[in-house]
């Protein structure tokens, strides 16, 4: 970290900086010059500490960091990128993997009929929400462990992984032992202590972006879920909330060439919440692919008209149908396939 002193500043206002870095366990280099002194202090760049620190001393102008607050999640720690493999499907390899279903499960029938038909269309992963974090408590829940039998029942009958959400510790057991991948919400990126636990699994984690998340913050809680053990972790771009209110989030697509630059660590996109309208959905797509995302995770129902969460959003089959086929070229024209 780097303490910029006021100009003008004591003394003592210095000598304060230095010894509580030292009381910190820090070791510190000045440079003192004609209009003002800067305190470089060193090892303290971890993530441990925070800026703060420093900032609220007397005398303090500013205090920067100069090594980013996430390590494990760098590419100066690993610079391959890192493929995931989930049951049988790599992610982060050459193949665009696409994880498709709906929002929540609502039924056998309905989450078959969507599993089946994706799957038949090229689809790699089903997604369906068992437990559904809502705005108000009185909307759709999900149908929680009966959910996850289904998703079970398809992911033996149809032999292909499945994704499903974990919104609270006490979900994690039931969760993890049907589901494939582990999604974190968006509202749940800085559940510090739902990360600390999930950590623990083998199972791979699907960290999506929180909704107001630099992409720092977002590889900071990354690295959180490294640092603890679990080496699976893949990202979600899933947009963020902006003064733009024609669309429910702004997908960030930059996000992804600043990941793929800084991390390691596998991106997908899921463009239907970002737009919260269907009709966008295939465009935003489209350009994640190009923009080099790993992946896309896409809610898809075959009766939006009657979907109890999410309708407006979710293709039908046929939308489906026609994106798997327009995203082919461009997969190819950035090397890669669907
Ligand atoms: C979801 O994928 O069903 C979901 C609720 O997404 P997010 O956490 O990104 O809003
Ligand atoms: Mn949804």
């Amino acid at each position: 970290m780097i303490v910029e002193m006021n100009t003008g500043a004591t003394k003592e206002q210095v000598d304060h900086v230095v010894d509580r870095a030292h009381s910190l366990g820090f070791e510190v280099q000045l440079n003192i010059g004609t209009e003002k002194t800067v305190v470089a202090i060193l090892g303290s760049d971890t993530g441990k500490t925070d800026t703060d620190v420093f900032a609220v001393l007397p005398g303090v102008q500013s205090v920067s960091r100069v090594m980013k607050p996430y390590k494990l999640a760098s590419r100066e720690f690993h610079p391959r990128a890192s493929k995931i493999n989930v049951s049988g499907v790599e992610i982060g390899g050459q193949r665009v993997v696409i994880m498709a279903g709906p929002c929540a499960v609502e039924s056998e029938k309905q989450l078959m009929d969507t599993a089946r038909a994706v799957q038949k269309l090229g689809a790699s992963v089903v997604r369906g929400g068992a437990f559904k974090p809502r705005t108000s408590p009185f909307s759709f829940q999900g149908l929680g462990q009966d959910a996850l039998k289904m998703l079970l029942k398809v992911k033996s009958d149809l032999g292909i992984p499945v994704i499903t959400e974990v919104i609270d510790i006490q979900g994690i057991e039931p969760v993890a032992k049907h589901a494939d991948i582990l999604p974190v919400g968006a509202r749940n990126m800085q559940n510090f202590a739902l990360l600390r636990e999930l950590s623990k699994l083998k199972h791979p984690i699907l960290l999506k972006r929180g909704l107001s998340a630099t992409v720092t913050e977002w590889l900071t809680a990354a690295d959180y879920l490294l640092a603890q053990g679990n080496r699976r972790v893949i990202l979600c771009e899933r947009g963020i909330r902006t003064f733009e209110d024609t669309v429910r989030f702004s997908l960030d697509i930059s996000s992804i060439p600043v990941i793929k630059q800084v991390s390691h660590l596998p991106v997908i996109v899921d463009p239907s919440h970002a737009a919260g309208h269907w009709a966008y959905v295939p465009s935003i797509a489209k350009a994640a692919i190009a923009a080099g995302a790993d992946g896309i995770l896409i809610e898809v129902h075959p009766k939006p008209e009657e979907a109890l969460v999410d309708g407006l959003q979710s293709l039908d089959i046929p939308n489906f149908e026609r994106l798997m086929k327009d995203l082919r070229p461009i997969a190819q024209a950035v090397g890669r396939y669907v």
